[in-house]
């Protein structure tokens, strides 16, 4: 597999993150594989029960479709496992015959980001380096905090200020990281970032190709569990936008090696306060950066580093972008949890934006929906608080017993409630 520019096309080094000729992103080519369809799926298959780390890993067990990195550099913590779940309440809520999550939630630090940065920070501790660094809302920080107590290499961790999840920053301290709060918001702790030198730092936000390779594996894994068959559509939230081309990448990918049979639409849902893709989708113009504003901490993104490689890939899939409030994010992540599911808030556009597809008539009610959750229902539990203790709609509050009788008389409630 080689590297090069997502832009012009121009050959680059193994360990550059932008085109030396035009400042492009750069982006791995399709995997040269000689082995036939039914071969390697059958090889993924067994590696799942196999006993080394590796081979169980949800990401290297797709080795042969990903850049070649040493045996004894590899560092895992045993990701990507994640459920397929039905979605019955989901799909009611929006108006769908039938809708399922795939919940990258389930994942070791609890969101999607531990697929790409396996590969990341093991192809950095291939490379030598001794630290990474990331801008991030939280997940990408406790993420890579994770990989790098894991490789023994020091993490040094760029967060706003305010508005970011207080559960992924404790996180991110627990793993050992070095946290550096800085004035401004995500977009203003990227720049800081891309002005480091990848030569002695491994920048590890998804602008790094390795991180992409890392997270199409969550395409593999859908179709996998799908008997390698595609959805009609796969719903996801777009902030910075690399989950967006990397599922598109390894959706075409497993098109391109005979393991599927067609990619799915993919809708990418921005929180309407942070929707400059979907405006660029709409206008058919480039971006335009916007100052963000959202609940949804992990969209939360005015300046979406991916957005051209997502826009290709959307197009690649004849998929299309929406945009959703607040509310219905909010309201859509109480009926996540309502499924036995739950995710957090930026998750939850997954579903919101489904819904709105539904209405507006993009999506079918009877398609076959994926709808991804990008992280744990765990990851924001002041959000979910504020939500429940609120008015909204489905709030569900903490109930009081005057005395042992009003105890009982609530049980006799539910006990003889029609299901
Ligand atoms: C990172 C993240 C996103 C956004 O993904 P991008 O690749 O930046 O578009 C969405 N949801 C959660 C929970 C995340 O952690
Ligand atoms: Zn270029």
């Amino acid at each position: 597999m080689t590297l090069s520019c997502s832009e012009c096309g121009s050959a680059a080094g193994s360990s550059d993150l932008f085109c030396a000729a035009c400042g492009g992103l750069l982006e791995f080519s399709m995997p040269a594989v000689s082995q036939p369809p039914s071969v390697l799926t059958a090889l993924f298959a067994t590696r799942s029960s196999a006993s080394q780390p590796r081979d169980r890993s949800g990401v290297w067990r797709f080795r042969e479709l990903l850049p070649p990195i040493a045996d004894d550099a590899i560092v895992t913590l045993g990701e990507n496992h994640v459920p397929v779940y039905d979605a019955p309440r989901g799909a009611a809520y929006a108006e769908l015959a039938h809708g399922a999550y795939l919940h990258l939630g389930m994942n070791p630090t609890g969101s999607f980001k531990d697929a790409g940065m396996t590969v990341a920070v093991s192809h950095a501790h291939a490379s030598g380096a001794k630290l990474a660094a990331c801008a991030s809302t939280g997940n990408t920080a406790a993420s890579m905090a994770a990989y790098c107590a894991r490789a023994d290499m020091r993490a040094l961790v760029l967060v706003p200020s305010t508005g970011i999840s207080e559960s992924k920053v404790v996180q991110t301290l627990d793993y050992g990281a070095d946290v550096v709060a800085l004035e401004g918001d995500f977009d203003a702790a990227l720049v800081m970032v891309r002005k480091l030198d990848p030569a002695r730092v491994a920048i590890v936000n998804s602008i790094n190709p390795y991180r992409i390779e890392g997270q199409k594996c969550a395409a593999f894994a859908l179709l996998e569990q799908r008997g390698w068959r595609a959805p009609d559509w796969l719903v996801l939230p777009g902030g910075n936008l690399g989950n967006s081309s990397a599922f598109g990448k390894g959706f075409r990918e497993a098109v391109e090696l005979g393991l599927s049979d067609r990619v799915p639409r993919i809708a990418v849902v921005q929180a309407a306060g942070a929707a400059p893709f979907y405006q660029a989708f709409v206008t058919g113009e480039d971006l335009v950066p916007v100052n963000a504003q959202t609940t949804a901490t992990a969209i939360k993104i005015g300046a979406p580093a991916s957005w051209r490689k997502a826009l290709r890939e959307v197009r690649a899939s004849k998929g299309t972008v929406t945009a959703v409030t607040d509310e219905e994010i909010a309201d859509a992540r109480a009926i996540v949890g309502r499924d036995g599911v739950g995710c957090e808030p930026a998750s939850a556009a997954s579903l919101a934006g489904a819904r709105k597809l539904v209405q507006a008539g993009t999506i079918r009610p009877g398609d076959d929906v994926v709808m991804v959750l990008t992280g744990h229902v765990l990851k924001d539990t002041a959000y979910a608080s504020a939500y429940h203790r609120s008015g909204a709609r489905f709030a569900n509050r903490i109930g009081a017993a005057r005395d042992e009788a009003d105890l009982l008389a609530r049980i006799e409630t539910l006990v003889t409630a029609p299901a």
